[in-house]
């Protein structure tokens, strides 16, 4: 491709707006331009890495047996009503309707239509297994779009679904997936984690998912640091190794104005954080409902909406339903006399002659003691875990990381093929669901993280199965030297002609241009064309950020098909 030719408006200043490295670098070296709120155009050397991506996302599915088909982008609203999503899925699916009044919805992903495609196509039990994947775009309206491509709200993905009648090749096309995912990221050279991942609404199938490495990350990551325990924060389950010591104090009501959260108790107390318990008031489906956690402890949300009766999502209790439920202000709040349901965490569980709130605004206890003064029945999981936390897996410590997440895939089980009655016959005959599996990597999202994760000060480092071309080949000067012209349209045509791809800057613009621009495009072969080097008929070639040597022109094919 020829720079002067091709679209590839690099920028010297990082864009106003642009938040984190991959957001700034995609845009400074020409390689997507936002049209809106989460839309985003992918220019030339932007469709060379899209398309190497997805060549090996292709390659590493394929092999495993996953065969390639195309859905459409638009989808019938019925098909969503009857997996009863449409109702479900709120604003984030963004609906409309045709000329006929007819209503449809932009894809957030696709297993209504691919179950749509099995049950009229598949009746027998001989045709399964069946692995079927598309690359294809998604929409959906982002409450919050950021971070550029990394979350926008029109993106690529590859979605993949699997259908079976036995646990055996469900759970080895999930292993196979789940490889392949895992060879993927090693094949873009990233620092990537798998790590079991939240079962949300679906069920409790196994899941996964894959995070590229990057303090930006939106994600947090758990992980044991001497044994193979890996998980989603969300989901990483939290343990209590202690025992609760004997209560020696009384309960005791403490006048403490003014106080109205943990660390104001712990500063006008002068206390240890470690002996305060906190109590969120969330709501029912009957009554609200307090959960207990000790002071320093943060409340896993997703853990909590799972809790008998509470509300899916979690709802926070507003100021009015806390005053209504406990009759005072929401910094006030303990679990002593309380008349709802009182969750009470397992950390918080274990303490004794503790500090809470008392339920009258202006005043605490301390000494509180479980059992004695309040009961601790509903003893449950709730919190975050932190790092140091021993892993569920007894396994050492815990590590936390920050992640992007850029694969995911699930166990379904038979709740699409249930629901929209996709059933096949069996050996014997009988009607029976197939169990599904899907599988997710968003294209557009793992190119942005792989800038994440690789780039410096200088520009991008890109991999070399996902650089937008494999040489840079920079001629200098060439409007002033004949030799520099020949020799460097010399190396474009052979590169062409073997089979390499080469970004060729063959504008008239100065070196230190040309040279800022290689280094902020990233790519990792580059050969400069110089007449000083020419004189003595070599040309420079380096690798990445490494050392500099004179080599032939017509040695270049074979250094980069070595
Ligand atoms: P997130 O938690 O980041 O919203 P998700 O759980 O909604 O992701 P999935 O439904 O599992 O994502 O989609 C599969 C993959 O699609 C994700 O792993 C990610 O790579 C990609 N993806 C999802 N949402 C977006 C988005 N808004 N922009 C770009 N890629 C996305
Ligand atoms: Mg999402």
């Amino acid at each position: 491709m020829r720079f002067s030719q091709s679209l590839i408006p690099t920028l010297r200043e990082a864009p106003a707006n642009a938040e984190i490295p991959s957001h700034v670098l995609l845009l400074r070296a020409g390689l997507i331009r936002q049209l809106g709120s989460g839309l985003f155009t992918w220019l030339p050397l932007g469709v060379n890495v899209l398309q190497k991506v997805e060549r090996v996302v292709r390659e590493e599915l394929t092999k495993r047996g996953a065969y390639e088909i195309l859905m459409p982008f638009v989808q019938p609203a019925e098909l969503w009503k009857e997996s009863e999503r449409w109702q479900v899925m709120g604003p984030e699916l963004l609906r409309l309707a045709d000329r006929h009044d007819n209503e449809y919805c932009l894809s957030p992903t696709h297993e209504e239509v691919v179950t749509d495609l099995f049950r009229n196509n598949v009746s027998s039990y001989r045709q399964l297994p069946c692995n079927l994947f598309q690359i294809n775009t998604k929409f959906r309206d982002e409450i919050r779009p950021r971070f550029g491509v990394l979350r926008s709200r029109e993106f690529i993905m590859k979605d993949g679904y699997s259908f079976h009648l036995d646990e055996e090749t469900f759970d080895a096309t999930y292993q196979a997936m789940y490889d392949a995912y895992a060879a993927i990221l090693t094949r873009l050279d990233l620092d990537f984690r798998a790590v079991e991942a939240d079962p949300g609404l679906i069920g409790d199938g196994d899941s996964h998912e894959f995070h590229v490495l990057a303090n930006t990350g939106e994600d947090a990551l758990a992980f044991s640091q001497d044994g193979d325990y890996a998980a989603n924060v969300e989901r990483a389950e939290a343990i209590t190794e202690e025992l609760r010591p004997d209560s020696k104090k009384d309960l005791t009501k403490l006048a403490t104005p003014g106080v109205t959260s943990i660390e104001s108790l712990v500063d006008f107390l002068e206390i240890d954080i470690v002996s305060t318990v906190k109590t969120i008031i969330v709501e029912g489906k009957d009554s609200p409902i307090a959960l207990v956690l000790r002071g320093d402890h943060e409340l896993n949300e997703l853990k909590a909406a799972r809790l008998p009766n509470v509300v899916q999502p979690l709802r926070f209790a507003t100021e009015e339903q806390v005053l209504d439920a406990v009759g005072c202000k929401l910094g006030s709040i303990g679990p002593v006399g309380l008349e709802i349901p009182v969750y009470v965490d397992r950390a918080a569980g274990v303490l004794a002659d503790f500090y809470c709130g008392s339920n009258e605004t202006g005043f605490h206890l301390s000494g509180v003691n479980w059992d004695r003064d309040v009961s601790c029945d509903n003893n449950v999981d709730i919190r975050r875990v932190q790092e140091g936390d021993p892993a569920p897996d007894g396994s050492g410590p815990l590590s936390i990381v920050r992640g992007i997440e850029v694969g995911h895939i699930f166990q379904l089980g038979t709740k699409y093929s249930r629901s929209m009655q996709a059933s096949v016959q069996d050996a014997n005959g009988v009607n029976v669901f197939p169990l599904m599996g899907c599988y997710g990597i968003g294209i557009t999202r793992l190119a942005a993280a792989i800038v994440e994760q690789r780039h410096d000060e200088i520009g991008i480092d890109w991999p070399t199965e996902a650089s937008p071309a494999t040489l840079h080949v920079l001629s200098l000067n060439a409007e002033r030297s004949e030799l520099v012209r020949t020799t460097s349209n010399q190396i474009y045509s052979d590169c062409m002609n073997a089979g390499i791809d080469v970004l060729y800057d063959d504008r008239p613009e100065r070196p230190g241009v040309k040279f800022a621009d290689a280094d902020l495009i990233g790519i990792p072969h580059r050969v400069v064309v110089g007449e000083r080097a020419l004189n003595e008929g070599k040309v420079e070639y380096r690798y990445r950020r490494g050392e500099t040597s004179l080599v032939e022109p017509s040695d270049i094919v074979r250094r980069l098909n070595a």
